[in-house]
């Protein structure tokens, strides 16, 4: 890695390029291993014993040159120590709560969170007498539902589906008083638009399937941590046999040469649909951090380099779920899919009243998360202001 500090922009562009090697082609190669032969025992002996602690080829499932180009980039845009691939996103949160949640022990999960995470705690932790408990997306009755036994604080800033930030530096404060490891979702802000690390948290998750790979044509998470946390979390991977495969390293590599220019141009074109939204009759909110008008925006100018692509409104309480589905099956630009942070544009109905356990959000008007991509902004706008005034039927 170089040793000079560079912006994120231009670390995206020269990390995780094979920076010890004279002579390379301009992208790592796609290095395919199970099996990796060595010279005589003694170096087979060497190896093992150095391989918990050093980025050493040592069999495929422990990665390959591919995948360690990649960590290293996301290492060092995050401000980590080390990182670790796998297979999706939901795997790598699922591996860090096991890692931490201990049978007789506690966690605290905000309610926030990436809503896959729910039904996990509810079968697996539940299942093996592991407590847990939901805080509120600001985090503020953190210090209070705190007990002698809690393992880990999981928390997601901004929060899915409706962008709440929690105060980073306060959580981790009040969670590291009580020896507490503080561990962030960070896909929105997918190692470019927040760095948790440098607010606090030991672990910061990324499904890097969103941004990072930006192209909707591959499934990847990571875990990055800090030096303490990483000698608490390494083994957690091979103990599970958990691995990514060097052709999907290599996809999000080719992706996220281009997450600067990306991540730019989605910020802007959320930035004027989401006004243009705040316009709209039939809207009563739009959730968009960015906004002057968001509830957190003071945390969000304070802690974020920028917002992505991300836009929910709620409609006011009059428009029926019907005209609601009439609206988003009128789109025509924008696709009904799960999952973003690819080029193109989305748009589902959302219901955060089914995920959310702290605050109540019954008898509101629906919601949908719109997803901005790469298209023109005013073919979007066009497209949907179309849709709008089909809506009424
Ligand atoms: C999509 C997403 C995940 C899961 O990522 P996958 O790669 O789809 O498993 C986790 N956290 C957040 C916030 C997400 O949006």
């Amino acid at each position: 890695m170089s040793t000079q500090k560079n912006t994120p922009r231009t670390t995206l562009i020269h990390s995780g390029r094979g920076e010890d090697k004279p002579v390379k082609p301009v992208n790592p190669p796609i290095m395919r291993a199970s099996t990796v032969l060595f010279e005589n025992h003694a170096s087979w002996i060497d190896t093992r014993m150095r391989r918990s602690s050093e980025r050493l080829l040592s069999y495929g499932a422990r990665g390959t040159d591919t995948t360690f180009e990649l960590e290293n980039l996301v290492t060092e845009l995050e401000g980590g120590y080390r990182a670790q691939l796998f297979p999706t996103g939901l795997a790598a949160l699922t591996l860090v709560i096991l890692n931490y949640a201990r049978t007789g022990g506690h966690i605290l999960i905000a309610d926030c969170i990436y809503q896959p995470v729910k039904p996990f705690c509810d079968v697996y932790l539940r299942e093996n007498d592991i407590q847990y408990d939901f805080i509120k997306p600001d985090g503020s009755d953190l210090e209070e539902k705190i007990r002698p036994n809690t393992q880990l604080l999981l928390c997601e800033i901004p929060g899915s589906l409706l962008y709440e930030l929690a105060d980073l530096p306060k959580l981790a404060g009040v969670a590291h008083a009580h020896n507490i490891p503080v561990a962030i979702d960070n896909t929105y802000g997918s190692s470019y638009c927040f760095t948790p690390l440098k607010f606090g948290a030991d672990i910061s998750i990324v499904a890097a399937t969103k941004y990072l790979s930006g192209h909707s044509d591959v499934m990847l998470g990571m875990v990055i941590c800090n030096e303490k946390e990483w000698a608490n979390f390494s083994a957690i991977g091979s103990t599970f046999g958990m691995t990514a495969s060097p052709d999907d390293a290599s996809l999000v590599l080719r992706g996220i040469r281009t997450l600067d220019v990306r991540m730019q141009a989605h910020q802007e074109s959320a930035l004027a649909f989401a006004a243009w939204l705040l316009q709209r009759s039939e809207v009563a909110t739009v959730y968009y951090p960015a906004l002057e008008s968001h509830p957190n925006h003071a945390i969000w100018k304070r802690d974020f380099s920028a917002a992505n692509g991300l836009v929910t409104i709620e409609m006011k309480p009059e428009i029926s779920m019907e005209e609601t589905i009439r609206l988003v099956d009128g789109l025509q630009l924008f696709g009904i899919g799960a999952s973003w942070g690819g080029y193109e544009s989305l748009a589902v109905i959302i219901n955060p009243q089914a995920s959310r356990e702290t605050i109540d959000w019954s008898g509101r008007g629906p919601f949908v998360r719109f997803h901005v991509g790469l298209e023109d902004v005013d073919d979007l706008i066009n497209d949907a202001e179309a849709a709008f005034s089909k809506m009424a039927g």
